[in-house]
């Protein structure tokens, strides 16, 4: 169940550091440290689960020549946003696009694992109590886990409800082809000439390894989910959009998910010596559910932090301004006053797209924040303004609701050819 050490259930653990979630947020910050060089932490990593293989696909932009290059399956200088009207070419530099399977992520956080000495206990952790000074860990049918300080990644609803709360929901499909239908050079960023949801926004995307591999996506954010027909039907649909002959194509691997898009708060220090880390700890950006850059920025903070003497706290995941301007901009998509695909649409076209890409990962000026605002129309802006401040009034004075949990993704049966879940395939 546990490993390395003559750890007794009678005899506690005691670590420097413990990571409670082994999925995304902790990989990164495993690797991080190992990068940094730490050596002499003692480090014990908590999860059920012990996550390989491809279970996801990261998409993220950033400069190129970081230490995830090697790993990438994909990178793009230019990406499409299309609308029924218009289709926008981008050209990203400085930045890039980038596609980062989830396997060799967790390959390197097992190997820098390795190199750390961690110790790996496979079970849930169940409580979790900060007395101030250290931190003890109950784990189910595993040892208590002493800590100094505890790196919190684990699912988590908000700490209360937000004042809207959308879900960013999608199926994907990894698309072998027998002919080269894909064009390798170019991604698909946004594609919203998808039918629109009622209330919410959809659009496609398509993501090239090679002319003939490609993750094509529908996505929406929406306050509920589909059914698995729903997904199927949209998907092809949007497969049907994109020209691609069913009858030449594989259904390789499919990729579900669901990922919170609410202005509702995810505290990130739940005390003293607890930090909350990934979409737990508020790293998951409202607007649009794009979570990796900001999980790999802390993750470097906290390993610089850690291998300089000092407390494993990051900064927080994007600056309190952002965060406001993204609950008005969910309000005023959520209560109509601007539609998804025009609010996207303008977006791109009245500013670089350098500047829109650095804005939405929570990185710029008040000055270029402000360009970007004035590119989305005014007046329903106000009333979303408006309407924010009101509804924060209210909430200070009503009773506290707990908030909804998170909806695990709709999950069909695998199609036929297709790898079960964590598989590899070509691509
Ligand atoms: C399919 C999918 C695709 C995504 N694609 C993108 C993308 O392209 N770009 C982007 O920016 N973001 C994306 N995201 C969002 C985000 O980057 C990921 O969800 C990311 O994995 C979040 O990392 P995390 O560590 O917060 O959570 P997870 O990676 O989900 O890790 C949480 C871990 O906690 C463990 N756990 C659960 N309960 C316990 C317990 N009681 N004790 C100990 N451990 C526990 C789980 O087993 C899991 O390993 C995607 C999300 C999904 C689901």
């Amino acid at each position: 169940m546990w490993q390395r050490g003559a750890v007794t259930e009678s005899a506690p653990l005691d670590v420097d550091l413990a990571l409670l979630g082994g999925g995304g947020a902790a990989s990164l910050l495993l690797a991080a440290l190992d990068r940094h060089g730490v050596r002499d932490l003692r480090i014990a990593v908590v999860d059920p689960v012990r996550r390989r293989g491809q279970d996801r696909t990261w998409a993220f932009w950033g400069h190129p020549d970081s230490d995830l290059d090697p790993l990438l399956s994909a990178s793009w200088q230019q990406v499409e946003v299309a609308t029924p009207t218009r289709r926008r070419v981008l050209d990203l530099a400085p930045l890039r696009y980038a596609m980062l399977r989830s396997g060799p992520v967790y390959d390197r956080a097992a190997e820098a694992e390795r190199r750390l000495g961690a110790t790996r206990i496979v079970a849930p952790a169940e409580s979790v109590t900060d007395d101030g000074t250290r931190v003890v860990v109950r784990t189910g049918a595993g040892p208590v886990v002493r800590a100094d300080w505890v790196l919190d990644s684990r699912p988590r609803p908000p700490a209360r409800p937000g004042r809207t709360t959308w879900l960013q929901h999608f199926r994907g499909w990894w698309l072998e082809a027998d002919q080269p239908v894909f064009d390798p050079a170019r991604a698909v960023l946004m594609d919203f000439r998808t039918p629109q949801p009622a209330r919410g926004v959809s659009f496609g995307y398509v993501l090239p390894v090679s002319d003939r591999y490609a993750l094509v996506e529908y996505t929406e954010f929406s306050p509920g989910l589909l059914t698995d027909a729903g997904y199927d039907t949209a998907l092809a649909g949007y497969r049907d959009l994109l020209g691609l002959d069913p009858t030449g194509l594989r259904i390789r691997e499919v990729e579900n998910g669901v990922i919170p898009m609410t202005d509702a708060p995810f505290p990130a220090r739940p005390s003293a010596r607890v930090v909350r880390l990934g979409t737990a700890g508020g790293a998951t950006r409202p607007s649009t559910g794009f979570t990796f850059s900001a999980m790999y920025r802390q993750a470097d903070q906290v390993a610089r932090a850690l291998a300089a003497g000092r407390p494993p706290v990051p900064l927080p995941a994007y600056p309190r301004r952002h965060r406001w301007m993204d609950a008005v901009a969910l309000r005023a998509l959520d209560r109509g006053g601007v539609g998804g695909r025009e609010f996207f649409d303008r977006l791109f076209d009245r500013n670089p797209a350098e500047r829109v890409l650095r804005f939405l990962d929570g990185v710029t000026s008040p000055a270029e924040e402000v360009a970007v605002m004035n590119s989305t129309r005014l007046l329903p802006m106000i009333a979303a303004t408006a309407g924010d401040a009101a509804h924060r009034v209210r909430a200070r004075l009503g009773p506290t609701r707990p908030a909804p949990t998170i909806p695990a993704a709709v999950v069909g049966p695998t199609p036929p050819g297709a790898a079960p879940d964590g598989g590899t395939l070509p691509g």
